[in-house]
């Protein structure tokens, strides 16, 4: 059986990947100069990396490994399920049993009125899938001029071209041509940077109303569906207000408008629910699921959709499907995911237990020089990089700080990320207290180096 763990050095590794391999959201040229860090094994919150260092995991992978690393049942799971049936398609009046089990179990976790799952292989696919799938269902009820979707700027809802078109992120539409027609995107709800004189509550109503202003702007009848994520992930972690889901609920329902939520990162505990769209007070049409839903040990993703536009939609054909939509693989491993989430009660852990106890932690880290604001929700949080607290003041070179920041983590054997002057922490769901201790321990020694560091650079 050929083995790939690692026996080559690591600077042969690292000059073979900058040789060979193409990285995503990566500068090849600086990745090349300076080598990658490459990591070999995990366990539980922990990696390790070529060179045999011990690090702590607070991003859970990309946002995903909420189980944590090394359940041997989910590798049991993947051969069992290998050795009976590797693949089979879900297309054309075909099903099989790891996908049946999945949809069902899927059925039974969301809200009560999303019975029906579409599978994607990724969160991308499935926002692909939900561009087409609103369409469709408001020309199949008659409405084609209902083609308009509504997005905010600085919301992440894929990389492939319909899910990057959703999304905010202008760098990304700045290659490759992007958006897409009929994309629409209004301001992200982010206080901290972007609220001025607003209290808190005023600035989540005057974001909220954007979205009525936007509707009015496009004309209702041209507009299909509002997508967002109940809090922003990769945009920073943007915790919205109290006052803005309730007024952007109350928009759609005037306007009768579909809301895709985007519980790619929220969903399957992140929050403290099995979706964030229960912690925040939403009612979706459609949700957007991946990363959890497996802990990143297959790819797979979906779309869990309405009794409603399951009907509409189930009039005609939907000429939409991906090779690996519903792969046998990936549903066993999912479902066996989902019965340890919830046998080993660890979504209720966290909303009791572990998240309690991460927030009064890690909104302490408020207290550093460095740190503007501290916002968490469940196992989910960001912190503001800031020179001056009091006047929420941005440094001159946007970002150089958070990646100053994020190297002193990864020097201390931390992993979180940095989305411009904010880092983020998003652990593994099993993360115990004795770990956050750890956590938060080495996050404030980084940001003191950090800030040292910042100093001699002139940066400060
Ligand atoms: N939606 C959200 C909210 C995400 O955070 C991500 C990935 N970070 C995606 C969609 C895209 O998922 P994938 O990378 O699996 O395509």
């Amino acid at each position: 059986m050929a083995h790939l763990t690692n026996t080559a050095p690591t600077a042969e590794l690292q000059a073979l990947d900058a040789a060979h391999h193409l990285h995503p959201f990566t500068h090849a040229a600086g990745l090349k100069d300076k080598g990658a860090r490459i990591i070999t094994r995990a366990d539980g919150v922990w990696l390790q990396d070529s060179e045999g260092h011990r690090i702590l995991d607070a991003m859970a992978g990309l946002w995903c490994v909420n189980v944590g690393y090394g359940r041997r049942e989910l590798v049991e799971a993947a051969a069992a399920q290998m050795a009976e049936l590797p693949f089979y398609n879900t297309f054309f009046q075909t099903s099989h049993v790891p996908a049946i089990r999945l949809a069902e179990r899927l059925a039974g976790l969301a809200p009560e009125h999303l019975n029906h799952v579409f599978f994607a292989g990724s969160g991308s696919e499935a926002n692909d899938t939900n561009i087409r799938l609103v369409r469709t269902y408001w020309e199949m009820k008659g409405a084609p001029q209902k083609k308009a979707i509504i997005s905010r700027w600085n919301a992440y809802h894929g990389s492939s071209v319909g899910s990057g078109s959703l999304g905010g992120m202008k760098g990304m539409h700045a290659q490759g041509g992007m958006p897409i027609p009929d994309i629409h995107h209004i301001d992200q709800p982010d206080w901290w940077s972007e609220g001025g004189d607003l209290t808190p509550e005023e600035f989540g109503r005057e974001r909220a109303r954007q979205l009525e202003e936007k509707i009015l702007e496009l004309g209702e009848d041209n507009v299909a569906a509002f997508i967002a994520e109940p809090v922003q992930g990769a945009g920073g972690v943007i915790v919205p207000p109290d006052s803005y889901w309730p007024e952007v609920n109350r928009i759609l329902d005037k306007y009768d408008i579909l809301l895709i939520a985007d519980e790619v990162i929220c969903g399957f505990g992140r929050t403290g629910n099995w979706f964030g769209s229960e912690t925040m007070g939403i009612r979706p049409d459609i949700m957007t699921i991946a990363k959890g839903l497996s802990s990143g040990y297959q790819p797979i993703g979906g779309s869990i959709v309405s009794d409603e536009i399951a009907e509409v939609i189930g009039g005609d054909e939907f000429n939409h499907g991906y090779t690996y939509s519903g792969h046998p693989v990936a549903c066993a491993v999912a479902l066996e995911n989902l019965r340890i989430l919830d046998e080993e009660g660890i979504v209720t852990r966290v909303r009791e237990e572990t998240a309690p106890y991460l927030k009064k932690k890690f909104e302490s880290l408020a207290d550093h020089p460095l740190v503007g604001e501290a916002k968490i929700v469940g196992m989910m949080g960001s912190i503001a990089l800031t020179p001056d607290k009091a006047s929420r003041a941005k440094f001159e070179d946007g970002g150089a700080l958070g990646y100053l920041t994020r190297e002193r983590c990864f020097a201390n054997d931390l992993v979180m990320r940095h989305v411009g002057d904010r880092m983020i922490v998003s652990p593994p769901l099993v993360i115990s207290t004795d770990e956050i201790d750890l956590l938060i321990e080495r996050a404030r020694k980084s940001l003191d180096e950090a800030m040292d560091e910042a100093e001699r650079q002139g940066l400060l």
